[in-house]
Order: C-alpha cells, then sequence, then structure tokens
C-alpha cells in the first residue's frame, strides 16, 4: 500500500525526502544486527536508535490501549520490518510481502519512523497515528497472503486487497479515538479517519492504487 495521503499528496515527497535525508545522515546506523521488538516482530536493516524508540513506543501504546489491536500485530506471524527510503522517494510510504525464504512476513517503510512527509509539518502525535494505521494496514496485507487471500492479479483483486488494508488502518484510528486518549493525539486521530474514510470511497484512491492494472 501507500498510505493514503502519499498518494493524494505525492508532488510533496521530494522536497521532504531531501530534508529527511540529510537528517538520516547524521543519524544514519550502516548496517545495524537484527532488533527483537517481540516475540515475532523484528527491526532488520538501516534502522537507527530514533526508530528503535519510536517503534518500542508506539507498540507500548498499543499493547496499553488497544489490547486486541496489540495482539493482532503480534499474532501475524513472524515479520521483519525493515526501512528503505528509495522506497519513499518514489511515493511508497510502505509496503507488504509475504514471505521470506524464512517464512517472514517483510513490511518495508519508505521512510524512517515518524518522520513521513505526508504528516511533515504536522505535530509528532499525527506521526505516531500515521505510523499505527500504516503499520496495521502493512500487517492485514500479511495476513491476507498468508490466508491466501485477495492476491493482486488485477484491477479487482487490487482493489480488494486495498481495502481490506485501509478498513483495518481506518478501524484502529477509530477504536483509539474510541480508548482513552486525548489533545493532539485525538484531533490527529480524527484529522486523519476522516481524510481516509473520504479517501476510501472515491474512485480517484482506488485508481492510484491499483490503476497500474488497468493499462
Ligand atoms: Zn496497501
Amino acid at each position: 500500500m501507500q498510505a493514503i495521503k502519499s498518494v493524494l499528496k505525492i508532488s510533496g515527497v521530494l522536497v521532504a525526502v531531501i530534508a529527511i535525508n540529510m537528517v538520516g545522515t547524521a543519524n544514519a546506523a550502516a548496517s545495524s544486527p537484527d532488533f527483537a521488538l517481540t516475540a515475532n516482530i523484528t527491526l532488520a536493516g538501516e534502522y537507527t536508535q530514533n526508530d528503535v524508540v519510536f517503534v518500542q513506543e508506539n507498540l507500548a501504546f498499543l499493547q496499553k490501549y488497544l489490547p486486541t489491536w496489540y495482539q493482532y500485530v503480534t499474532d501475524a506471524g513472524a515479520l521483519t520490518l525493515t526501512i528503505d527510503e528509495a522506497e519513499g522517494a518514489v511515493g511508497r510510504a510502505a509496503t507488504a510481502k509475504c514471505c521470506d525464504a524464512q517464512g517472514r512476513g517483510v513490511i518495508t517503510f519508505g521512510f524512517h519512523f515518524g518522520q513521513s512527509p505526508d504528516d511533515a509539518g504536522q505535530t509528532s502525535e499525527a506521526q505516531r497515528v500515521a505510523f499505527i494505521g500504516t503499520f496495521v494496514h502493512e500487517v492485514t496485507h500479511i495476513l491476507d497472503q498468508r490466508a491466501g487471500r485477495h492476491a493482486k492479479t488485477n484491477f479487482k483483486s487490487c482493489v480488494a486487497a486495498e481495502k481490506s488494508g485501509l478498513e483495518k488502518q481506518l478501524q484502529v484510528k477509530r477504536d483509539l479515538a474510541g480508548a482513552n486518549v486525548s489533545g493532539e493525539f485525538l484531533q490527529a486521530l480524527n484529522r486523519q479517519t476522516r481524510t481516509e474514510a473520504s479517501a476510501l470511497v472515491s474512485r480517484d484512491l482506488w485508481q492510484q492504487y491499483c490503476g497500474a492494472f488497468e493499462k
């Protein structure tokens, strides 16, 4: 998938990526050893200490406020999270692939955690909300792929796969808004659920996600 806003606001991506690369250079860990976040979830590749802290904090947050969604991501089978800024540079916020040679689902984020250009200029809470939604979306793709559902072979199956991911992305945010959260975090949740709910029923969205199958 790509986070909804990245497909709607691709023009903003390139400028933001340049800024992120400058930060990333100062902060880069060239080739870090794999880091176990939970029994099933491993961080691999060129992540930074900031990435580790960000994911740990958001997993702990999910565990505290929405234990069922925490279970949803931690019970999805073995997962590897990795970051590839080249993906982000071409507008892909995240992609999911099931499975690698070891049977692990691999989720590749296009940006360092908490630095999505879709939400650049917004608050750190908005970045966290976006991350949780994207993570759940990609985990849904892995679960669907593990179960043999929605293989993307044509426009129709691509839409079905993306709809599955987007609905879960929207649901986790709606559930979070109903949990005991407040302030800017709640406002960011409400902003993003409004935007995504309308995007979910827009024809343009499916064209952007799956239009390549029609060519
Ligand atoms: Zn998707």
